[in-house]
Order: structure tokens, then C-alpha cells, then sequence
């Protein structure tokens, strides 16, 4: 079972389906599962209501698979935090799709500061935000400040 995500605000109880579906995703690509994978890819899931009432999720990384293959092929000089980014294409989902409504968002790095936070406190406000990454404040089990996207969430999922 994944860990409990960090939450905004704090202290909230996240859904463990959205990291499971998380990771259930990752699991369908096997490069996803390897450092170079967690550090380049970052994979969002939120839960929704649908029109009958019943509680889905929405999964998708921050590109497209096709780009995924192709990435992978490449020099490992690229980000998750470059590119599209996974909250932007599944915020663009639910703008899309209104009469879904979004209960939880969970992203395996904490929204950024600069586009997603902003975007995402405009046009779902009051959803709570759930996350493993943070670069300036995850700690390791001995208190150690770890920086790599890539190592937590190697330990968040026990991979
Ligand atoms: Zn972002």
C-alpha cells in the first residue's frame, strides 16, 4: 500500500486509491518505475464525483505516452517540472468536462508555485491538495533533507 500523502491544508486524510491508481499507472509502463522515470514523469490523479454520483479517478502524467516512449530515448536531462505539466492537462479535463466535480487532487509533486498552485486555487478552490514531493521539505526516516523527486517517491510507493 502507498503512503499517506502530505496534504493542503494540512492534516487532511487522502483517498489511498488516488496514489494506488498512481502507481497502478506507472506500473503500466515499465520505465516509469525507474529513477529516470520518477524524476522525469510526474503523475497526477484526482477524485471526482460524475454525473450519477459515483467517485471516479482521473489519472494522467504531465505528457502524453507517445512522448513518454520517445523520452526515454533521450539524453536524462529533462524534468517533470518542464513541459506541461500533469495538474494543467487534467485541469484542462474538468474545464472541459463541468459536470464532474473534483473532490481531491493528487499529484505525486506538489503543485508548482509558479503556474499549477496558482491555477489550481483559481479554478478548484476549497479542493484539498494531496502530494509526496516537495523539494524544500520531505525528510528522510533519519531527518535528512532528500532533494530527488526520484527517491521519494521510490519510498512512498516501497518500490
Ligand atoms: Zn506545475
Amino acid at each position: 500500500m502507498p503512503r499517506m500523502p502530505s496534504s493542503r491544508p494540512d492534516g487532511w486524510k487522502c483517498d489511498l486509491r488516488l496514489p494506488a491508481e498512481a502507481l497502478a499507472y506507472r506500473r503500466t509502463i515499465p520505465e516509469l518505475l525507474l529513477p529516470e522515470g520518477l524524476g522525469k514523469i510526474n503523475v497526477t490523479a484526482w477524485l471526482y464525483l460524475d454525473e450519477r454520483g459515483d467517485r471516479n479517478v482521473k489519472v494522467n502524467p504531465n505528457i502524453t505516452i507517445a512522448q513518454i516512449r520517445q523520452e526515454f530515448g533521450r539524453a536524462p536531462t529533462r524534468d517533470a517540472e518542464t513541459g506541461i505539466h500533469s495538474e494543467g492537462i487534467a485541469a484542462q479535463f474538468f474545464k472541459e468536462n463541468p459536470r464532474y466535480r473534483v473532490l481531491a487532487i493528487f499529484s505525486e509533486r506538489i503543485p508548482c508555485r509558479k503556474m499549477c498552485g496558482p491555477m489550481l486555487r483559481n479554478y478548484f478552490r476549497g479542493v484539498p491538495w494531496f502530494y509526496y514531493y516537495d523539494r524544500n521539505s520531505w525528510r528522510g526516516n533519519d531527518g535528512e533533507l532528500i532533494r530527488r523527486a526520484a527517491d521519494v517517491l521510490s519510498a512512498a510507493y516501497g518500490l
